[in-house]
């Protein structure tokens, strides 16, 4: 039996054994603990029960780190916002009735290409729209009210993907991730798949490691060292606007940044 024809025999079990709201809301807190919680308390762990390979790999020196009360303080936080996303969807749910789904339930597992459509279009305009949300709230009438809280780590751990003001959790961790591949009308499935990479990559991104090249947690831990540089996920846009360079907005590296 081939895999997908074994997911296609397991999704019709869930559909026959439970209401839809119930699978939706299951899907939302299984995709928050297997992409977030799990990974990220892994990381956690690796600092704890492997100092020394910990101290090897990361990117920035031992004496940056945060203190473990810096440390559990962002843990309290970051699991805060993931408990009160998964509350709003379950007063959504509760409120529209456990025979409805606000997400696409059909009894059609997609096939794979269409998984893998959906990752890259999900991809792309998460890239796209958290860089320029992400830009927005490095506005200076407006970083000291939302954004700065998520810059508190300098040295990010990867808790700290989600050590955010409401606002920013919502505008730039949860709209730029879900939205798109639901207006798209994907199926939970796939949205479930991606938003399950896309909360790994937050973790993974802030984890401080240099031993994860996919994808490059170099990039955004840049980000949290020195503030004006890599406002995107994966480079593709601070590439088209040459934000990828510390002091892109200082003439010399415009300059030189032009003559390479
Ligand atoms: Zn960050
Ligand atoms: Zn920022």
């Amino acid at each position: 039996m081939d895999l997908h024809r074994e997911l296609q025999v397991t999704w019709d079990h869930i559909l026959k054994s439970y209401k839809p709201g119930a699978i939706e809301l299951m899907g939302v807190i299984i995709t928050q603990t297997v992409g977030f919680i799990i990974p990220a308390t892994l990381y956690m762990l690796i600092d704890t029960l492997f100092p020394k390979f910990s101290q090897r790999h990361k990117i920035q020196g031992a004496r940056r780190q945060p203190t473990h009360q810096q440390v559990l303080h962002c843990v309290k936080v970051s699991l805060f916002n993931h408990l009160w996303v998964v509350a709003l969807h379950g007063i959504l749910v509760w409120l529209t009735g456990l025979d409805h789904a606000t997400l696409n339930l059909d009894p059609i597992v997609p096939p794979w290409k269409e998984f893998i459509g959906d990752f890259v279009f999900g991809l792309l305009a998460r890239e796209i729209s958290f860089y320029y949300i992400h830009r927005a709230l490095h506005h200076p009438s407006i970083y000291v009210y939302i954004h700065k809280m998520h810059h508190k780590y300098v040295t990010p751990v990867a808790f700290a993907a989600e050590y955010a003001h409401p606002v920013e959790h919502i505008l730039a961790n949860v709209m730029p991730v879900t939205l798109p591949l639901y207006l798209k009308g994907a199926h939970i499935l796939s949205i479930m798949a991606f938003v399950t990479f896309e909360l790994w990559e937050a973790a993974a991104d802030h984890s401080g490691y240099d031993f994860l090249k996919l994808p490059p947690a170099e990039l955004h831990d840049l980000h949290h060292e020195k503030f004006r540089v890599n406002y995107g996920t994966i480079g593709l846009m601070d590439w088209i606007h040459g934000t990828d360079v510390v002091g892109w907005d200082k003439p010399k590296a415009k300059q030189a940044k032009k003559d390479e």
